[in-house]
């Protein structure tokens, strides 16, 4: 690591204190910032890399934290810095802090522990923070989101104190945590306010599968109910009550209603920012530097427009894009086929593409015996594929997805055979 004078002190004048000056500084270490450093140290970058994170652990997988990890004893959390990345000498990580401000021009960053240091180029991974219900009582203990380790361990203790949980909102951190702790005698209900589960991301028929198999499981979904507010004991949180005024007993009410892209630090570095921090093609937020993961807006040629994804495919694979970037790779703009899993109890839930709302729905197989594969499309053109329990069927959707071949109806309903003959014949005929 290079030491260097700071440029500018807080009044813009010269700064006679020592900083550290970094190559490439990487702000947030979820699963974008770890993977990014994972791919420069990959590559055999050699110059200085600086991660920061707010959270006081090493990176971690999140996805395991509403399945198997509330419902395993003893269970590690899963490190996302390998091959070496930790004892990479030219790496550098900081936990338990936060990049408070910094000056793009000066190349200048600090610290909230009052550090001060220098980029060359620098990275934005800020991720994205639940969304937050502001009803009366909302701030009583018992109420919690899930996005860290932990808050999982605050869940995990709550576990031992209570039977009664309220989950608020059905989309599939909520669901997942349903089917996972589902049993043991609890008394799980999950309140939306749409008229189906997870109506933003899947299809009639799949939020329809979801339910049934959760109340199978004994979980209470109650739909279009809107919470209203929160009561107490003490301070802990009792009820929940609907705006319908129904009342549910709660010792715990885990509340996941969508995410808000971390854009503070963008927005007070001057960077432009709508739904997320606004990129280029080459996911550039401004000359040298970078912005990739769930805080990000960025435009997709596929949907010929910009957006917001939250998933581990979009973070790594933005991240492994500006791994190339930096290591001096020219490529074309970002391109990717999004993707997506949920693990909903036994059901591994699989999503190619992007559902669009009123998509012509073509399925394959049957509900009823939990294997099946919905399609759809805009026109004649595949947009998306879920499938459930059918891993063959959703990497095959990946690429017919990535090579822009639709298959024809009656091709679908023939399963996946048919499409790939078909494919591959479309292939012949396709320059
Ligand atoms: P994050 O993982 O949010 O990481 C950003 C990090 O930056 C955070 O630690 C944040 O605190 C930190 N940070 C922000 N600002 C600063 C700052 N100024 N200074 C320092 N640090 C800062 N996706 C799937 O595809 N499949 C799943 O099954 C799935 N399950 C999930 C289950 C749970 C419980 C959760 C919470 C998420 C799940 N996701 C899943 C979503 C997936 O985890 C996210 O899409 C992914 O973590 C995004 O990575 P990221 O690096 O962009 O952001």
């Amino acid at each position: 690591m290079a030491r260097m004078k700071s440029l500018v002190n807080k009044d813009g004048e010269a700064n006679h204190k020592t900083v550290d000056e970094f190559d490439i500084v990487i702000v947030g270490a979820g699963h974008a910032g770890a993977h990014l450093v994972n791919g420069l140290v990959r590559s055999k970058f050699t110059g200085s890399v600086l991660l920061v994170s707010d959270e006081i652990f090493q990176p971690y997988h999140r996805p395991p934290l509403s399945k198997e990890y509330l419902k395993t004893e003893n269970i590690k959390p899963t490190p996302l810095l390998t091959g070496g990345a930790l004892s990479s000498p030219n790496v550098t990580f900081i936990p338990g802090c936060r990049i408070s401000a910094g000056d793009l021009q000066a190349g200048a960053l600090t610290l909230t522990n009052g550090a001060e240091l220098s980029f060359k180029k620098l990275v934005l991974a800020t991720g994205a923070s639940p969304r937050k219900l502001t009803v009366e009582g909302s701030d009583l203990e018992g109420i919690v989101s899930l996005k860290t380790l932990l808050d999982a361990e605050k869940i995990r203790d709550s576990l031992l104190q209570t039977k009664d949980l309220v989950l608020v909102g059905g989309g599939f951190i909520n669901l997942e945590l349903a089917f996972s702790l589902a049993g043991a005698g609890r008394n799980i209900t999950v309140l939306e306010q749409t008229p189906r589960l997870l109506q933003r991301a899947v299809s009639p028929i799949m939020s329809e599968f979801l339910k049934t198999q959760a109340e199978k499981l004994g979980v209470r979904i109650l739909l279009n109910e809107e919470v209203s507010r929160f009561e107490r004991d003490d301070n802990r949180v009792s009820h929940v009550v609907t705006a319908a005024g129904e009342r549910f007993k709660a010792g715990l009410a885990i509340v996941a209603i969508g995410s808000v892209p971390e854009s503070k630090l963008a927005q007070d570095l001057g960077l432009e920012c709508s739904n997320g921090i606004i990129v280029n093609g080459k996911l550039q937020a401004a000359p040298n530097v970078y912005a990739v993961g769930d805080c990000v807006f960025f435009p997709d040629p596929t949907a010929g427009h910009s957006l917001r994804l939250e998933s581990v495919q979009n973070a790594t694979d933005q991240a492994s894009y500006v791994a190339e970037e930096l290591a001096g790779s020219e490529q074309e703009d970002y391109n990717r086929v999004p993707w997506f899993w949920s693990v909903q109890g036994d059901n591994r839930l699989q999503i190619a593409g992007l559902a669009k709302p009123g998509t012509k729905l073509v399925v394959s197989g049957d509900p009823a015996n939990a294997n099946f594969a919905v399609y759809h499309y805009v026109d004649k053109l595949l947009c998306a594929v879920e499938t459930i329990n059918r891993p063959g069927e959703h990497m095959l959707a990946r690429k017919i997805l990535k090579d822009n071949f639709s298959p024809t109806e009656e091709q679908v309903m023939q399963g996946v055979d048919e499409i790939k003959a078909a494919l591959a014949y479309w292939k012949t005929k396709t320059p």
